[in-house]
């Protein structure tokens, strides 16, 4: 068990972070693992170098990135990775983060605890991640096809998958399904329509998401991964009635109400439409990288300061100065670009920088 730090005792946040833009960061992506059980064909290569294990923060040093980030006003916290579910006693850690949620009131600026998944062990863990505080849950699903879901996890079980979401469900989980579009793959009119009504008839939202240029992914080809997602939005537009929507979450999707299913579809189309503007995220890895910006090289190491051996106030005071400096640096937009020399824009891949 963690043992509780300073700032649940603490009733007031300190300085908000505030980036170069003068965008106050409101939302952080907590990286538990880069290892994940499975190998999707975008996000990783067949036989990945994973990062070594000793560089890999502990729950306590992560448990202390977090706190650090709510007692400078952060509301969300995304716990993702890799796949966060396969993290030994990873409910540990989300045990005290809940726990930030319900001292919330006078206490805490944390609002809503989340976590991004495959899915393939939420049926072992869906009740605990209720119990802990978790209300929402992404899950990744790329198709309902077993043939070809289990082609892009390079082996993956669609049934898992789907049993795990089932389990999220009866637990009380909201889902979301995020979904990249994969040209030649899961983007034909009958595989996406599958989908939608899948999504709509067990209440869950969407979110399509553009394939990044991250990392190196081995054989596989960005150039014939991508397909545009203003071409898909066009083309369910002509079967389906989508209205406008004011939904945000703080990052780079936009939303569209589709009248038929009555949820939300989101689109994250980094490459053919760049929301960055209202982005007010920021990324720390769990080797403790922070990275203001998900789609640009920059990022700085909070490792070193985590372990350095001073007395908590001293190296917390260090550690939110590291922050706050990097925060800075956050640019208006990402650097991601896919052309025909198929180079990464990034050097590290999804899994590694927490997705
Ligand atoms: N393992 C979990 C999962 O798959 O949901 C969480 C981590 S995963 C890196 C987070 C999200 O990133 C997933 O929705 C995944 O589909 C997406 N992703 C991974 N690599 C990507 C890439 N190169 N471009 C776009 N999305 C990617
Ligand atoms: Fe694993 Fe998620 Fe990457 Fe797929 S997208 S390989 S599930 S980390």
């Amino acid at each position: 068990m963690l043992k509780d730090q300073e700032t649940l005792e603490s009733p007031s946040v300190a300085r908000r972070f505030v980036d170069g833009c003068g965008r106050t960061i409101s939302y952080l992506r907590l990286s538990v693992t880069d290892r994940c059980d499975l190998r999707c064909r975008y996000c990783m290569s067949e036989r990945p170098d994973f990062l070594p294990k000793s560089d890999v923060l502990t729950l306590e040093e992560l448990y202390r990135v977090a706190c650090l980030f709510v007692a400078h006003g952060i509301e969300t916290i995304r716990i993702t990775g890799g796949e966060p579910l396969v993290r030994k006693n990873l409910m540990d850690l989300l045990r005290p983060l809940g726990d930030m949620l319900k001292a919330r009131e006078g206490y805490s600026s944390l609002k809503a605890l989340t976590l991004t998944s495959n899915g393939t062990q939420l049926e072992r863990y869906a009740e605990d991640l209720f119990s802990c505080g978790i209300r929402r849950v992404n899950v990744s699903l790329d198709s309902l096809d077993e043939k070809v879901f289990s082609h892009l996890t390079r082996g993956g079980s669609l049934g898992l998958v789907l049993a795990g979401i089932d389990a999220a469900l009866r637990a009380g989980l909201k889902v979301k399904i995020n979904c990249v579009a994969l040209d030649g793959v899961n983007v034909d009119t009958p595989e996406v329509d599958r989908l939608l009504a899948w999504c709509g008839e067990r209440g869950c939202d969407l979110t399509f998401i553009e394939v990044m240029p991250m990392g190196d992914i081995g054989n596989e080809k960005r150039l014939q991964q991508f397909y545009p997602l203003t071409e898909l939005r066009r083309s369910i537009s002509q079967r389906w009635t989508l209205e406008k929507s004011s939904h945000r979450s703080g990052g780079p999707a936009r939303y569209v109400r589709c009248l038929e299913t009555g949820k939300n579809i989101g689109f994250i189309s980094p490459l053919t439409e760049n929301f960055c503007d209202g982005c007010t995220r920021v990324r720390v890895t769990c080797t403790g990288m922070l990275y203001p910006c998900l789609g640009q090289e920059s990022g700085a190491n909070l490792r070193k300061l985590l372990r350095n051996p001073q007395s908590d106030g001293r190296a917390d005071a260090a550690l939110s100065d590291r922050i706050a400096s990097v925060v800075l640096k956050k640019t208006r937009g990402h650097d991601f670009v896919i052309d025909s020399s198929n180079r990464a824009s990034v050097s590290r891949t999804m899994n590694a920088t927490g997705g």
